[in-house]
């Protein structure tokens, strides 16, 4: 069984939107381990609408689209399809009331042309709008399957998850389960390095690896009956790559460095502390991106200037003067400022030259320290981030606040 994604709407030829719900929806069908060999992105053209409507049908089994189900002229998606399987198009009376349900929900008064939403191909499957007017809905002929849903990604979102999803799964006999391995501090190259030989010719389960500023990710996915089956069969491949690349793992299934600290944090019950000059708040601002934080982090300092370097977490103005603020030992009285001041477990410091001005001939532009300050003692990590190229600051920035969060992890693990 096989797939295409075709999502309509000339904003998206344009630039003006970025295709999110072809990435949703790719790694959705992956997951379910439903093939996808092609995306296409069509205009809100009638004409052209057809010509991939029926170009998709002649190489997918099912052909999902996203958008062109609003209410206005130019939505046409749900009539293009019905014309194409030769369907009469009829109103469909629980998905009238629910839109009139949700106009008098939001307090405004529903137009004529919403309507339209409730019409539908003869013999569709609707699947509930949760969050929107436009209900989504699959029809089958001679073997084919059309999913037409709705353009706003949330609504979509919600759709596939509420609808499509349980809808696909009743179509096929197997899953797919997957597990990611997040590793830090390896490029790309040296991880297909260290694992060519032993991934290269493997089938059941598959491994692919992923790569993003200064982040990797190998992807373990299995095909299988059941969970089970699939879990047998992609255990013993994660722990065996693990133990290869155990020195860059930080975790398994957890989505960004950050959301690995709050979690060892979480488990061992301990919290965190930030002092940080070149990442400007990019560190604080990650780690309470995650949900649940306040549990773990309470204080972050963002100390620019020397003076509040000095006023805010006590660094001595001596060590500033002979070592300056971009030094080994600036960062280690900042980490243990940010644990003294705070009362956390652990204190993380950044400072650094992000350029594109300031560096110096010892202190070139991407050179980094990042603090640690525990009970067990305090470590300072010098770092080289410059990679020479002109947008490099927002790089050296992230990057360094990476790092910063990789060494709390590592710390966390001898606590
Ligand atoms: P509406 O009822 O809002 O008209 P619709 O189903 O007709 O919904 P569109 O009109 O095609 O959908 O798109 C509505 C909005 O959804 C677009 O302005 C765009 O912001 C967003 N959108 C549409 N398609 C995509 C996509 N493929 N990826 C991300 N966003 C999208
Ligand atoms: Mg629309």
């Amino acid at each position: 069984m096989n797939a295409e994604i075709l999502c309509v709407g000339t904003e998206l030829l344009l630039g003006d939107t970025v295709n999110t719900n072809a990435a949703f929806l790719a790694k959705e069908l992956a997951v379910l381990g439903i093939g996808c060999y092609y995306q296409t992105v069509v205009g809100d053209n009638p004409g052209r609408l057809k010509s991939c409507i029926e170009l998709a049908f002649s190489r997918a089994d099912i052909v999902i689209t996203t958008g062109g189900l609003g209410p206005t002229y130019d939505d046409l998606t749900k009539e293009t399809v019905a014309e194409h399987f030769g369907l009469p198009m009829e109103l469909n009376e629980e998905s009238l009331v629910k839109i009139q349900n949700f106009f008098c929900r939001i307090g405004r008064e529903m137009t004529h042309n919403n309507e339209k939403q409730a019409l539908m191909p003869r013999g569709a499957v609707v699947f509930e709008n949760g969050c929107g007017t436009a209900p989504g809905l699959a029809v089958e002929e001679n073997g084919k399957t059309a999913i037409l849903l709705p353009g706003p990604p949330r609504e979509m979102r919600l759709m596939f998850e509420t609808g499509v999803r349980p809808y696909l799964l009743k179509k096929s006999d197997r899953i797919l389960k997957s597990r990611a391995i997040h590793l830090f501090g390896i490029g790309e190259a040296k991880m297909e390095d260290m694992l060519h030989d032993k991934i290269k010719d493997m089938q059941n389960p598959t491994v692919a690896p992923y790569a993003k500023e200064g982040e990797a990710m190998l992807r373990v996915t299995a095909s299988a009956k059941n969970e089970e089956e699939a879990d047998k069969l992609i255990t013993p491949v994660v722990d065996e790559l693990c133990g290869i690349l155990s020195e860059y793992v930080y975790g398994i299934d957890v989505e960004s460095l950050q959301n690995a600290l709050v979690l060892a944090l979480l488990e061992k019950n301990m919290t965190v502390a930030t002092a940080e000059s070149c990442t400007g708040g990019i560190l604080s601002a990650r780690i309470t991106d995650i949900p649940g934080a306040s549990k773990v982090f309470g204080y972050g300092c963002c100390v620019y200037a020397n003076d509040a370097k000095v006023k805010l977490l006590g660094v001595a103005p001596d060590t500033l003067k002979a070592y300056g603020a971009v030094s080994k030992e600036t960062a280690l009285e900042m980490a243990r400022g940010a644990r003294h001041l705070s009362g956390a477990d652990i204190g993380i410091s950044t400072t650094g030259v992000a350029g594109p001005d300031g560096g110096t001939k010892e202190k070139p532009v991407g050179l980094v320290w990042v603090g640690i300050s525990c009970e067990k003692g305090d470590a300072a990590y010098e770092l080289r981030l410059s990679r020479g190229y002109s947008g490099d600051r927002g790089i050296i920035r992230n990057i360094a606040a990476s790092n910063a969060l990789c060494y709390a992890i590592k710390t966390l693990k001898t606590l």
